[in-house]
């Protein structure tokens, strides 16, 4: 199955609704917003409801077969067109009615899903500008043992968003990952990198009309950050116009703890010692 998305770092998006309301300066020139207002959809803002999106559903079932299929762990963007971690918000269908579930309902029901092994060959990467929400909206039980199959991660887009959003998101037990895109300013991850509870980065600027300037050298001064402390780094684009320098172009993944690649037989393998990375995928503790 080909990937829906050409985003480089996953292989889908899964968006349970489109809308959201902008959180700091990396939102300026939010895609999704641009996109709604093109198609005519009134979804952004605290005082808007967000549009569902029914096909998601069969979307996800259709990516757990095409991964567990190839033998592979498939990435999933969650979401695109939205944060998961937004505060629940009404919630109107393609015709603009309004249902009587709520987005915090849908979010409900992806959890739900992921708890009972539904997508045990999908690892869900759950990126949100609002951390501080996630331990209010994760279930009880993901305090204690998250799911093997999701990462959370946040945006950060300069030193002062890396400060507030990163402390948030190390209070949420868990894989993590950052998404400093669009990066506005030079940011060193140091601090939060040497702990070793960021367990992938992904850099990159901003892309389309009214972009902002990216410094290749906060690119190499993040690569060189991640280098020394072995932490996964992925560099995605300058501003989608400019070629990436060869040397930044770095395209890493968190292998150890998304998986070695054999879907649903990973841990199988891992545990009868059948697996060449097995020390390195049994023995890493977040
Ligand atoms: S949080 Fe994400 S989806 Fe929401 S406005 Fe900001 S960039 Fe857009």
């Amino acid at each position: 199955m080909a990937n829906n998305t050409k985003i480089e770092w996953t292989e889908h998006t899964a968006n349970l609704w489109w809308g959201c309301t902008k959180v700091h300066e990396g939102c300026d020139h939010c895609y999704a917003h641009a996109l709604a207002r093109r198609w005519g959809n009134d979804v952004w803002g605290n005082d808007k409801p967000r549009k569902k999106i029914k096909s998601v559903w069969t979307d996800l079932l259709k990516y757990q077969k095409a991964a567990k299929t190839a033998g592979e762990i498939h990435k999933v963007f969650v979401g695109s067109m939205m944060d998961i971690f937004e505060k629940p918000m009404p919630l109107i269908d393609s015709k603009g009615k309004l249902l009587t579930e709520n987005t915090g309902e849908l979010r409900d029901k992806l959890f739900e899903n992921i708890s009972s092994g539904m997508y045990p060959d999908l690892m869900f990467l759950m990126l949100t500008k609002r951390p501080s929400n996630i331990n209010k909206y994760i279930p009880d039980a993901w305090k204690a043992n998250p799911p093997d199959n999701v990462m959370f991660g946040t945006s950060p887009v300069n030193q002062a968003t890396s400060f507030t959003l990163i402390e948030q998101l190390l209070k949420v037990n868990g894989k993590r990952f950052l998404s400093v895109e669009p990066q506005l300013d030079n940011i060193t991850l140091l601090p939060w990198l040497l702990t070793g509870e960021i367990h992938w980065v992904i850099q990159g600027g901003e892309s389309g009309p009214g972009r902002r300037p990216f410094d290749t050298d906060w690119g190499r001064n993040l690569k060189a950050e991640c280098q020394a402390t072995n932490t996964p780094y992925f560099f995605k684009q300058i501003d989608k116009v400019q070629k990436i320098p060869a040397d930044l172009l770095v395209r890493e993944f968190p292998d150890k703890v998304i998986g070695c690649g054999s879907g649903s037989m990973c841990n199988a393998l891992a545990q009868l010692s059948a697996c060449k990375r097995a020390p390195a995928i049994v023995g890493f503790q977040l």
